[in-house]
This record gives structure tokens, C-alpha cells and sequence, in this order.
């Protein structure tokens, strides 16, 4: 039975008409579960429009009122995270642990959205001239896009509508069109929330729905995560077409493992970060960098025989660590940098291109993948693979490491493991590079901090979530004020200055 995934628009799903569909596959089993619309400009037109009808009264309403809603849909997220654990990891493939894991990132966000009161107090001097008083405050943009990738289908927008929301704007999601069921039970427990129709909206689609957001004259704002090349594409059209935009790119992240390193300590935190959610996560490490020719040997004899043990099974399965990856085409291109891998000189070690899956043969599983001495001239260290592939750059020293990160085009996260203080604070400083890790594998920010990459993992100025996500998702407004009973000048004419 093929369920068929509509659109979310005036707090109800709504069926597509454009006749355009995308089939949707369980990727453990690789068997068709879902059909989902495709929105044509005309329905997106239609979504946005609704959308705008409902800011003025969701602007509104006072902050504190907004926060309440956040804090039920918070609640309801906490008692329900099976439930949406189980769709992630049906239509995304990752394992149940992993979803849940997603989850909690997400609702870290709508927590930190629920201070929305303390965030948007403004600042007030009084007499910035003689009687008369200044105040700044910050408003909400109107209805704002969000476009995300298929990786994190809850996390990812929970790094954006929370605050979005809370901040005072209607926002409109148009989730991957690979793993669509979970944006909408989101979209109905806001619904239960207390959420007013028609502030939460969700258009399914590919480029055309996107280029009618990137258009739509009532969208102020785009938010977007996926790979660069569309990434730098709805950077460029938004800023065209008048809109603030944050648009997050792909990654290739680098971990440091120097000779001083507690070598078990760095290896477990390698094995989880290189091969967890089977490598699909814009923060998974896929080059490790060991330092000397011993650290790299090191390395490799502690690593093989854990990836060659990796536990590997369909999300449901509890005992393992990671599951197939997302479709077929996906599943094909992985394969093809292992080869390229190959021919280009690559050493391999562990060769996960005939990993099958007893029970799941149509699923789309590769089995972890470990090169070693990787070049950097070569595609598999250029390019962002996305899949349990981890590459072994042997580094004659530290500068030599740190340069190679610098000179790589995209800078999401990295990081060292080191017992060496010196060496971790001139990495922390130097590289260029938008999270970094000391000891710690995956640095991804916690809510109240704000993420984001540099160099190619990140066009525009703001950074998701936290500090930064509000800035994002507000105009500052800054008011001058004098009463009448101050000093009567009469009219003049040369620039405004305070005497
Ligand atoms: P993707 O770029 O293929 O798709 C992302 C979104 O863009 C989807 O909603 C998709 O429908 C839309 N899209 C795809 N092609 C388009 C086109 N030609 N025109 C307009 N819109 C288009 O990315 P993906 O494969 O879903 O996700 C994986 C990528 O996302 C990886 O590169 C990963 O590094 C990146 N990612 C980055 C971060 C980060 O924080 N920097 C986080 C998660 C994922």
C-alpha cells in the first residue's frame, strides 16, 4: 500500500494538483511506501498567500503567547519521539537510536525558541541627547521559506521554524522529497499546539516549488541546508530577488589525530563520527589526518578490524550501529567514489561495495569503507562522498595537517584529538574553519549556540539557531523619541547632532 503525502496549508492537509508526483522508498528494503505531490508555482503561489493572510494576527501576538505554543508543541514532542522516530528511520534509513538522537537535537531548539521573551527584549538608552531617549527593538521579516536536505528531516527544520515561529513570522517548509511524512506530523502537533492555521504551511517539490519560493514577492527570507551547487544557486536567486538568505552547503570534515592523542579515545570517537547515520550527516568526519608515520600506523591497525565489525541492519534493528543509505541513485554514487577510490591509487582496506544484507536484498546497504593513503589530488578527498567512506591523509607534521584543512574548499566542522594544550588552542584559532572540535568528534553547537560552516558550507552572514537565528529572523528597528516639552531650537537645517 503506497501512502500518498500531501501538503500542509491553512492547518490541513491538502492534496496536490499540479498531476507531478515523486515515489518515496523504505531504504532497507528498497520497496515503494509512499507517493508525494509535487507543487507546482501556481499551488505554491496559493500556500504563500495563506501564509501571508495569517502574519498580521501572528505578529501580533505578544511573544509570551508564542512561547506557550513552542512549550506544548515541546511537550508533545517529548512524549511522541517514537512515533517520529519510527517515520524518519523508515523513510530515511537510519536506525531508530540515530532518529530519536535527531530528535533531541530538534527539540533543544524549540526549547531555546521558548525564551523568546528574553531574546527579543531590546536596548533603551535614555538621553542620548538632552530629553530625548533611544530605543531599539526587533521585529518579525512576514512568511519566510525553509528548503532542507534529506539527511536530518526533523533536525534540520527544528533549526529553523522554532525560532522562526517564535520570532513572529509565518514560515513555509518545503521539506526533501525524499523522507516527507515526518515535516507533517511536525506540522499537526504544532496544529495541536495551539498553533494558529496557516503559520505553520508545507509545500512538497522539487526545483519548481523552490524557484516559485526564491520568487514569490510575499517571501521576505530563505533558510536552506543541502549541498553546495544548490546551496550557492538559492544564495544567488534570493539575493536577486530582494530576499535575506542563509543558504548551509556540504562539508568534507577533517580530524586531526596527533602522535599525543589517547589513541582508543580518538578511534572510538572516529568510528562513530566517520560511519553513524552510515556516514550521511553534514558533520560525519570522512578524512582522518594522523600525524607521523606511527600515529598513521597506529591508527589503521585499531580501525580495520572496527569498521570491518561495524553492526549493520535496517532501522529497526537495535543492535545496529548503522543502516542502508537513502535511495538507489544515492546507493550507485557512493559505490562510484569507492571505485574512482581504487583507480585512483587509494590503498583499500576495508571494501564495503559487497556488503549484503541477509533478508534485505533490495535495500540499499554499503558496508563501512576505509582507505588509506589518500592523496589530496584525489576526487574521493575533494569531493563530499556522503557515505560510510572514511580517508586516511597521512600527515608528515601538524602544520602540514592544518594547512591541508585551510586549503580545502569547504569548511564545515573539523577536529584534534590531543593531549597537547598548545596545539589545540593554535588549531582552534587558526583554522578556517566554521565548528571546531577539541577531543570532541562531532562539534555541532548546542541550540543556544548558533551553527554554521565557513568557505563553501555556508553562504550569507548568519549562522542557524541561536543568537544568530534571531538576528536572522528579525529587522532591527531603532526609535528616536523627544516630548514636546524639550527645547524649542526652531528648524534646522545642517546634520542632526546631539549639543
Ligand atoms: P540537496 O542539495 O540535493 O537538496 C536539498 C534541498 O534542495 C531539497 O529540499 C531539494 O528538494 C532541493 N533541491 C534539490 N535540487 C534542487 C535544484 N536543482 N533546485 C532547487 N532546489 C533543489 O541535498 P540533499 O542530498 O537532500 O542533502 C545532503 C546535502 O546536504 C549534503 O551535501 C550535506 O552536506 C548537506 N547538509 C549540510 C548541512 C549543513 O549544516 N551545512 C546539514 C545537513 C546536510
Amino acid at each position: 500500500m503506497v501512502s500518498q503525502i500531501s501538503h500542509f496549508v491553512g492547518g490541513r492537509k491538502v492534496a496536490g494538483t499540479s498531476g507531478r508526483k515523486s515515489p518515496v522508498f523504505n531504504p532497507a528494503t528498497g520497496e515503494q511506501t509512499g507517493e508525494v505531490a509535487l507543487a507546482s508555482t501556481a499551488e505554491v503561489r496559493a500556500a504563500v498567500a495563506a501564509a501571508r493572510a495569517a502574519f498580521p494576527g501572528w505578529a501580533a501576538t505578544t511573544p509570551l503567547r508564542r512561547a506557550r505554543i513552542l512549550n506544548k508543541f515541546l511537550h508533545i514532542l517529548e512524549e511522541r519521539t517514537p512515533e517520529l522516530a519510527a517515520v524518519i528511520s523508515a523513510e530515511h534509513g537510519k536506525v531508530l537510536s540515530d532518529a530519536m538522537g535527531e530528535i533531541t537535537r530538534g527539540i533543544e531548539v524549540v526549547e531555546f525558541a521558548t525564551g523568546i521573551p528574553q531574546l527579543l527584549k531590546g536596548e533603551f538608552t535614555e538621553n542620548v541627547g538632552t530629553r530625548v531617549d533611544s530605543h531599539s527593538l526587533r521585529q518579525p521579516l512576514g512568511v519566510v521559506a525553509g528548503i532542507t536536505p534529506f539527511n536530518f528531516p526533523a533536525m534540520v527544520p527544528m533549526w529553523m521554524f522554532p525560532v522562526a515561529l517564535a520570532c513572529g513570522n509565518c514560515f513555509v517548509l518545503k521539506p526533501s522529497e525524499r523522507d516527507p511524512s515526518a515535516s507533517l506530523l511536525l506540522a499537526e502537533w504544532l496544529k495541536e499546539a495551539g498553533l494558529p492555521d496557516g503559520v505553520f504551511t508545507i509545500v512538497h517539490g522539487d526545483k519548481e516549488a523552490v524557484d516559485a519560493l526564491l520568487t514569490d514577492p510575499d517571501i521576505t527570507a530563505v533558510s536552506f541546508v543541502g549541498s553546495t551547487p544548490i546551496a550557492r544557486y538559492i544564495y544567488e536567486t534570493a539575493a536577486m530577488n530582494g530576499k535575506r538568505c542563509q543558504a548551509l552547503g556540504g562539508a568534507k570534515n577533517h580530524m586531526i589525530i596527533m602522535p599525543d592523542a589517547d589513541m582508543d579515545q580518538a578511534v572510538d570517537a572516529l568510528m562513530g563520527a566517520a560511519y553513524g547515520s552510515a556516514g550521511e550527516r553534514c558533520m560525519a568526519i570522512s578524512v582522518a589526518v594522523p600525524v607521523g608515520e606511527a600515529t598513521a600506523n597506529a591508527l589503521i591497525a585499531k580501525l580495520e578490524p572496527k569498521v570491518r565489525a561495524l553492526k549493520i541492519g535496517p532501522g529497526t534493528d537495535p543492535e545496529a550501529e548503522m543502516g542502508p543509505l537513502v535511495t538507489r541513485q544515492h546507493f550507485d554514487k557512493v559505490r562510484g567514489y569507492i571505485d574512482a577510490g581504487v583507480a585512483e591509487g587509494a590503498k583499500l582496506v576495508v571494501d564495503g561495495r559487497d556488503f549484503k544484507m541477509q533478508g534485505y536484498e533490495g535495500g540499499y546497504f554499503v558496508g563501512g569503507t576505509l582507505f588509506d593513503n589518500v592523496t589530496t589530488d584525489m576526487k574521493i578527498y575533494k569531493e563530499e562522498i556522503f557515505g560510510p567512506v572514511l580517508s586516511v591523509v597521512r600527515s608528515p607534521d601538524y602544520d602540514t595537517a592544518a594547512r591541508m584543512i585551510n586549503e580545502h574548499e569547504f569548511g564545515n566542522g573539523t577536529a584534534i584529538f590531543t593531549r597537547d594544550g598548545d596545539a589545540a588552542r593554535e588549531f582552534a584559532s587558526q583554522i578556517q574553519v566554521g565548528m571546531v572540535g577539541i577531543n570532541v568528534p562531532i562539534p555541532v553547537p548546542m541550540a543556544f549556540h548558533s551553527f554554521g560552516g565557513w568557505k563553501a558550507s555556508l553562504f550569507g552572514d548568519h549562522h542557524m539557531h541561536g543568537p544568530e537565528g534571531v538576528r536572522f529572523y528579525t529587522k532591527l528597528k531603532t526609535i528616536t523619541s523627544r516630548w514636546p516639552t524639550g527645547i524649542r531650537s526652531g528648524a534646522e537645517f545642517v546634520m542632526p547632532t546631539m549639543k
